[in-house]
């Protein structure tokens, strides 16, 4: 079976940890490394942001594919919307290449998802979208800047119109139904997934060597995508609640982009007075992030939204307990007062005050680090893999099918399609 996994907006080879480039880029190949080794053939297409080759052979079985649209070069996400008519021509001719064509359209965030419908439709294919996130949530959340109309309403076309709907927790799903009137019937539930042999308990002493951390002295973590949603004021102020004087407090992630609110942050410990427990890492390649994760005593993710959460599952991996806000997937991965502690209120004082809990007891720490471990299990790649399989080989079956292999239509007609098909 062919499979086109399309993200549009960001590389799934790009570094990780910057504006636009974190769970959903791990997502993609993980997922799509893990369909390649059970034997689907996966090509991942993305928007073509640099000196490249337009086809790259990831492993056996998998390609990424970079397709021109607009400047060669990284751009605001937002502006990727305008070159999505280019991007999506782009798709349509290179798999009217491809012999036999695609079998799944598996699109990621909406702009892909609109790129993906119209894909699927050329390929007579079923259409698979993943949101990864929703507008409609983050601007619920009034925490950074509305998201744009277009995004709401493509949000609910594409949900609307998809055979499928991937959510990553129960959560997202009724969000979906709630706010975007998707069908429960064609909604499924699946899980991230988490490279385990990557994130494992390793040796603390050697870690906190390695960083230059000391040896007896609290460290807490906290690793993402460096923007407001993500809740970094409440962890600062937190830390300047505790008890303790001496803990350190890491902050992994954050590129060019994130300097202001770097500053904002600062200025805030400052004003706190713990200006000098904090040290920020910059971004850090994922496979460096084992040693950050087993050097710190809890792992801290007090997002104001989180739809999945990948860093609070990397650090359960790593047998690392982790307090972080009830919101989102959270919920459904952190086990509350067994693996960490969840937090209804987006406000220091009850992170302090689990924080504290946590750093003060070391027998309760190893108690929880060894049932994060364990409870990691069913986030295994491979059981992933084999759920999203399975849900291809559903739709597959209920598919009307392809009558004939995808045609591309001319640039103008392509336009009109577009434009009919209300997306
Ligand atoms: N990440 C990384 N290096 C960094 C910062 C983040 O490898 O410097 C990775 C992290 O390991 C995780 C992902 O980026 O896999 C963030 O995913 P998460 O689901 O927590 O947040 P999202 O990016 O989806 O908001």
């Amino acid at each position: 079976m062919r499979i086109a996994q399309v993200s549009a907006h960001t590389s799934p080879l790009a570094p990780l940890g910057g504006r636009e480039t974190g769970g959903m880029n791990v997502y993609v190949l993980e997922l799509s490394r893990e369909l390649a080794r059970l034997g689907y053939e996966v090509d991942i297409f993305t928007r073509l942001d640099g000196e490249l080759p337009p086809v790259e052979q990831v492993a056996p079985n998998l390609r990424v594919v970079r397709l021109p649209a607009g400047p060669p070069e990284p751009i605001d996400k937002e502006a990727i919307a305008r070159h999505l008519p280019r991007f999506t021509r782009g798709l349509l001719e290179f798999a009217a290449d491809q012999p036999g064509g695609y079998d799944v359209v598996h699109s990621h965030y909406w702009q892909s998802g609109r790129a993906g419908a119209v894909l699927a439709r050329d390929q007579r294919a079923p259409h698979v979208v993943m949101f990864h996130t929703l507008g409609e949530v983050k601007n619920r959340a009034r925490i950074s800047e509305q998201e744009p109309r277009l995004r709401i309403r493509s949000e609910r076309s594409v949900a609307r119109r998809a055979d499928a709907i991937v959510t990553a927790s129960p959560h997202e799903r009724e969000l979906l139904e709630r706010y975007y009137g998707a069908s429960p019937a064609r909604m499924h539930t699946i899980p991230c997934g988490v490279d385990l042999d990557l994130f494992q308990p390793r040796d603390r002493r050697d870690c906190r060597q390695r960083l230059g951390l000391a040896q007896d002295a609290p460290v807490l973590l906290w690793v993402g995508r460096l923007e407001k949603l993500k809740g970094v004021d409440i962890l600062v102020s937190a830390v300047a609640e505790l008890e303790m004087k001496d803990v350190t407090l890491l902050i992994v992630g954050g590129d060019e982009h994130a300097e202001g609110l770097k500053a904002e942050l600062l200025a805030q410990a400052e004003r706190e007075g713990i200006a000098g427990a904090i040290r920020f890492e910059g971004a850090v390649p994922h496979d460096e992030l084992p040693a950050y994760y087993c050097a710190a005593d809890v792992c801290v993710v007090p997002s104001y939204y989180e739809s999945f959460g990948l860093v609070a599952v990397e650090a359960m991996a790593c047998g690392t307990p982790v307090v972080a806000s009830r919101v989102g997937g959270l919920v459904s991965t952190v086990v509350d007062g067994v693996t960490g502690y969840l937090i209804p209120w987006r406000c220091p004082g009850p992170f302090a005050e689990k924080l504290g809990v946590l750093l003060e007891n070391p027998e309760l720490r190893a108690n929880f680090s060894r049932a994060a471990r364990t409870s990691m299990e069913r986030f295994r790649w491979r059981t992933v893999g084999l759920q999203v399989a399975q849900l291809y080989d559903d739709v597959r079956a209920r598919h009307p099918g392809r009558r004939h292999p995808g045609v591309v239509l001319g640039n103008e007609a392509w336009e009109a399609a577009v434009l009919a098909s209300g997306l």
